[in-house]
């Protein structure tokens, strides 16, 4: 009996079917490399969508959370833990933002940074019919509010109607961020780096421009760094490359490297005019398990000296995808920043991941076009050759 083909069977009479799964049931990790229920290995490019930054079954990560387990798992926000204490002390420390809210997903960040916004404003001209200007293309999650500052029609459409007030503007393109500007914006929201959307990375010259809009007007500048952030540019966050500071921003997905765990940040000026006591709140967010989880991920950051490794690896696999351009002509370009790259193919990119799959790589795509490179943040070069040697086997 095929034990792969039974688990399918059983995951698709009992799962709602909002994904359409590769045909493999995972089961153990180590390193970069993944293992299926059959102990087939796989070279893992996708790292569970940009979060198992550390790589699979490290050890000291792995430690720490067994040792919280052992202790205290949940007290609600009710009480003082210390993980939580200890996590924001070092989330403050590498990001210099001021006030955190920790949450248990990236869109459970998203919906709070769009409230803190709203409350911001609130609290200066008691009006609520406050807007919000969004990017074409991005990518902020699936619940209402974050729903509703995704540039993808087709996300939104059945779903409608939205939160109302947003607008959205196109990435990169400053004009049309100011042609959507009212006396009404409170906020302009975007990723640092597109992920879904296409792995576009914001232009220097947009983000200043759009900086410089914010400060003039007291509008607050929200970056989502869900997916960007935690290291995967080469700094910690990838804003902290562009000289730049927003008011608030998110985090998630590496953050916690595979325990469900997010927070959305702010200056200390928005944390003392928006959200106060009563105004929001979550069971989980931030429980003792989960920010054991961030606490010993930023050690291990600083430990294993992560950043280094991503400023060391990746021109290497931006070289290496380079050649894949001048090599073929169904690759259009490449895209991205650091350990975030994509290959914008001239055709669906479907097969080939399937294909990659079969022949022991992980990749995911970006759109229907693109192959998405997010890898764990601990790769090296070797890893990188491999890759692209079973890619290549794949474009044949
Ligand atoms: C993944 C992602 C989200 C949503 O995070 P979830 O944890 O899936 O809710 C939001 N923004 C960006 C940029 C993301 O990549």
């Amino acid at each position: 009996m095929d034990m792969m083909k039974q688990y399918i069977e059983e995951a698709e009479a009992a799962l709602l079917h909002t994904y359409n799964r590769y045909q493999v049931v995972l089961d153990k990790g180590d390193g970069v490399y993944l293992y299926d229920i059959n102990g087939k290995k796989y070279l893992d490019f996708c790292a569970g969508i940009a979060v198992f930054a550390l790589g699979y079954n490290n050890r000291k990560y792995n430690d720490a959370l067994k040792a919280q387990i052992d202790k205290l798992i949940h007290t609600s926000n009710y009480y003082y833990n210390v993980p939580a204490i200890e996590a924001a002390k070092k989330m403050k420390k590498v990001s210099g933002m001021d006030r955190i809210f920790f949450t248990n997903s990236g869109a459970e960040a998203v919906e709070g940074a769009i409230k803190a916004a709203r409350k911001y404003a609130y609290l200066k001209d008691g009006q609520t019919d406050h807007e919000i200007i969004a990017m074409e293309h991005s990518f902020h999650g699936r619940t209402m509010g974050a729903l509703s500052v995704t540039g993808n029609p087709k996300y939104r459409e059945a779903f409608q109607p939205m939160i109302g007030n947003i607008r959205f503007a196109k990435m990169n393109d400053f004009e049309s961020v100011l042609a959507n500007v009212t006396d009404k914006t409170c906020a302009i929201l975007f990723e640092t780096v597109q992920g879904e959307g296409g792995i576009y990375p914001a232009t220097e010259e947009f983000m200043k421009h759009v900086k410089a809009l914010c400060e003039e007007k007291d509008i607050l500048l929200i970056l989502d760094e869900i997916q960007c952030g935690m290291g995967r540019t080469g700094t910690m966050y990838a804003w902290q490359k562009y000289g730049i500071k927003p008011d608030i921003m998110t985090t998630a997905k590496a953050l916690g490297c595979g325990v469900p765990v997010g927070a959305f940040m702010m200056t200390e000026k928005v944390g003392q005019n928006s959200l106060a006591s009563g105004d929001h709140g979550t069971t989980y967010g931030g429980n003792p398990l989960a920010a054991a989880a961030i606490d010993v991920v930023l050690d291990i950051f600083e430990e294993d000296k992560v950043l280094e490794n991503v400023k060391e690896v990746a021109p290497y696999l931006e070289e290496k995808l380079d050649e894949l351009v001048a090599e073929y002509d169904c690759i259009e370009t490449r895209r991205g920043a650091g350990l975030m790259q994509g290959l914008v193919f001239s055709k669906p990119v479907g097969e080939i991941i399937a294909k990659a799959l079969e022949n022991g790589l992980i990749l995911i795509n970006a759109g229907t076009d693109i192959i998405r490179f997010v890898p764990p943040l601990v790769i090296s070069k070797e890893n990188v050759d491999e890759m692209i040697s079973i890619l290549k086997e794949c474009l044949q």
